[in-house]
């Protein structure tokens, strides 16, 4: 592989692709490696580009078919996303369609006819449609140019998400021996490069790959202690601004969704239990901005998209970095400040590992035994490195970057919790664990973290009654805790090898050597909490909100919300975000002037320019705009 070999695009080819970007999407300029992507593509040389969310991965696949004229295929693996895309570039103007397994046959019929008449671009198909023999024979005859495969990642066991069906797509250098293939993904750790070049066949590809760092991200990794408050305190800092929070289960989700409802905040959950038409409701409430918090399951975020998302909450942990900076990437995708944060709990490294040890459900068939433990191995591997990522006290952006192969040079980021200092210790960490530790001895070493925790508290329970430990000498030994602070720093020495706990269904606390040092007093611990108070936002933002006129930007959101709901369509169809912003900073009034604002472009100005006017009119004071001189 090499970055370099591609020729770089003519001057007209260029001017032919700003000429597109102004007509249909109103940008002015390409973002970094576009320009090198679409090049490839024209030149129909294989490539791989590895661009982080928010990277405009798009952008590299939509603007070749425009300048030749040709049809080019997008394999994408989820519906949802593809309709969401296919709308948005239909509101533009963009003749772009798809085939999936969601349609009537009468509208597949009518796609079809389009495609043959060669009035569409880029046609969306999942992998499985594409798969299918008389599909596939079906685009032989449409002489498809190039192939886009999103998300390409899916290819691989080292990606966070593999798909089987992906697999398949081996198959494509047959069948189009003359189109080229072009992969693209926001995951790029060497072996998952590897595998997608590999599995497609990819000849000679180019790579290209950007920055991976979210400099308009601000990471932080707390230690879990009240998680329904610590998440609430998370989407107080974001009031009124769309937060998406992940739960590891179905159950989680709904209880987290209605605590959160009961204190008067517009939350719904999100899960791939629940009947279709009520996905579909929260779904399209998000995208009209009528949801602000969507509680979903990790493994079911993706058809919940909206740009500007403010924050991400994990309210336990992922299993991979992988999954991590994917599910992250939803947030700030307009390049605004948006804060992702996760609470981290020693427990939920042992659930995982519980879940990842469980024999499947049914007997594996013979001969794939080997299979399924080297894949076992794999989950393991990647969960200690989501764990040392948590525990480590380094700063994240630096530790995210190297973990995707990059260096990151900057001392500070200025927008992690490690380098914003947020996490403070607690007093005397070295007596608190020897307290926590003489009280599993006391109990003889058979009972589990809530238990010990218990009898800490000198909780008055039956448990603990009957098992006598009321009289023990650590019972009520630190009264002063909470059960939620208190069983964090128990997971805290877990997490430090100072404590061990059990595996199997029901754990138990015991000693081990490093146990006896500490209790020895050989052996210093330091024990941590996350400080009273967070600040906001403090990441440094791509575009920031310096210069906007607050109010006319949440007028403006508000018009659009009324649209959305009049229209029944996404708010990102209409305008993102950040074009509100510039509008609010520009003030035009007079729809001529719209031309040149970032997301503005020839169809959305003649479809809501006189709108977006008349709110702005009605908000700009008559008479000169800034103090004369
Ligand atoms: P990805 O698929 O890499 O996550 P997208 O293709 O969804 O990213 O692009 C992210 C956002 O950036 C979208 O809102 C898109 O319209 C915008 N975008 C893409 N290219 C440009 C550009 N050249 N200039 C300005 N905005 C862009
Ligand atoms: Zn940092």
């Amino acid at each position: 592989m090499h970055s370099t070999r591609q020729p770089p695009l003519s001057p007209e080819a260029l001017a032919q692709v700003n000429t597109a970007l102004r007509r249909y999407w109103g940008y002015e300029s390409l973002k970094p490696l576009q320009a090198e992507a679409i090049a490839c593509a024209m030149a129909q040389c294989d490539s791989l580009t590895v661009l982080p969310t928010g990277g405009g991965k798009s952008l590299c696949y939509q603007i070749p078919p425009l300048l030749d004229g040709s049809l080019d295929v997008v394999v994408s693996p989820l519906i949802s996303l593809m309709k969401d895309q296919v709308d948005g570039l239909r509101e533009s103007g963009y003749p772009a369609a798809a085939l999936h397994s969601g349609m009537t046959a009468v509208e597949r019929r009518a796609t079809q006819g389009t495609l043959r008449a060669g009035e569409i671009r880029l046609l969306f198909v999942s992998p499985e449609r594409l798969m299918m023999e008389d599909f596939l024979g079906d685009l032989k005859h449409l002489a498809v140019r190039r192939f886009a495969i999103d998300e390409a990642h899916c290819i691989s066991q080292w990606g966070h998400d593999f798909r089987p069906e992906y697999r398949q797509l081996a198959v494509l250098r047959k069948h189009f021996p003359s189109a080229s293939l072009h992969a693209y993904t926001a995951t790029a750790t060497p072996r998952v490069r590897e595998d997608i070049v590999g599995q497609l066949q990819l000849k000679d590809p180019a790579l290209l790959v950007g920055c991976f760092d979210r400099a308009n991200l601000m990471y932080r990794v707390l230690p879990k202690t009240d998680m329904r408050e610590q998440a609430a305190q998370a989407i107080a800092r974001h009031a009124g601004e769309a937060v998406i929070a992940y739960c590891l289960s179905r159950k989680d989700t709904e209880k987290l969704a209605a605590w959160l409802q009961a204190r008067g905040v517009r939350a719904a959950a999100y899960h791939a239990g629940m009947e279709p038409e009520a996905r579909h409701r929260t779904q399209e409430a998000f995208a009209d901005e009528s949801l602000d918090v969507v509680v979903a399951t990790v493994a079911f975020g993706m058809g919940i998209d909206r740009s500007n998302v403010r924050c991400v909450i994990h309210t336990s942990l992922p299993k991979t970095l992988e999954h991590y900076q994917q599910e992250t990437g939803r947030a700030g995708r307009d390049g605004l400040e948006a804060e992702c944060v996760l609470f981290y709990s020693a427990a939920d490294v042992m659930r995982w590992k519980s879940i990842m040890n469980k024999p499947p459900a049914e007997a594996p068939e013979p001969g794939t035994e080997a299979d399924l433990e080297a894949a076992r191995k794999i989950q393991l591997e990647l969960l200690r490195g989501m764990q040392r990522y948590c525990t480590s006290a380094r700063c994240r952006h630096k530790a995210l970057s190297e973990y995707f192969g990059q260096s990151y040079d900057r001392p500070d980021c200025g927008a992690c919790d490690v380098c914003l200092d947020e996490v403070e210790e607690v007093g005397d960490g070295t007596v608190l664990a020897q307290k926590i530790l003489s009280c599993v001895a006391r109990v003889g070493q058979r009972y589990g973290v809530g238990h010990v925790v218990s009898v800490l508290l000198g909780a008055e329970t039956e448990a603990v009654r009957r098992a006598g430990h009321d009289g023990l000498s650590t019972y009520g030994l630190l009264k002063d805790s909470t059960a939620s602070a208190l069983t964090a720093l128990v997971y805290q020495l877990v997490d430090q090898g100072l404590l061990a706990r059990t595996e199997g269904e029901w754990p138990v606390l015991q000693l081990n050597e490093a146990s006896a040092a500490v209790l020895r007093g050989e052996r210093k611990v330091r024990l941590f909490q996350p400080r009273a108070r967070l600040r906001k936002r403090t990441a440094r933002g791509e575009k920031s909100m310096e210069g906007v006129d607050m109010e006319l930007f949440d007028a403006l959101r508000r018009w659009r919300q009324e649209e959305c709901k009049r229209l029944g369509i996404p708010a990102y169809v209409i305008f993102h975000d950040t074009t509100l912003a510039e509008l609010a900073r520009a003030r035009p009034v007079r729809v001529e002037d719209l031309i040149g604002i970032p997301g503005i472009g020839e169809r959305k100005q003649a479809r809501w320019g006189a709108a977006v006017c008349e709110v702005i009119a009605g908000r700009v004071p008559p008479g000169p705009v800034s103090p004369s001189p």
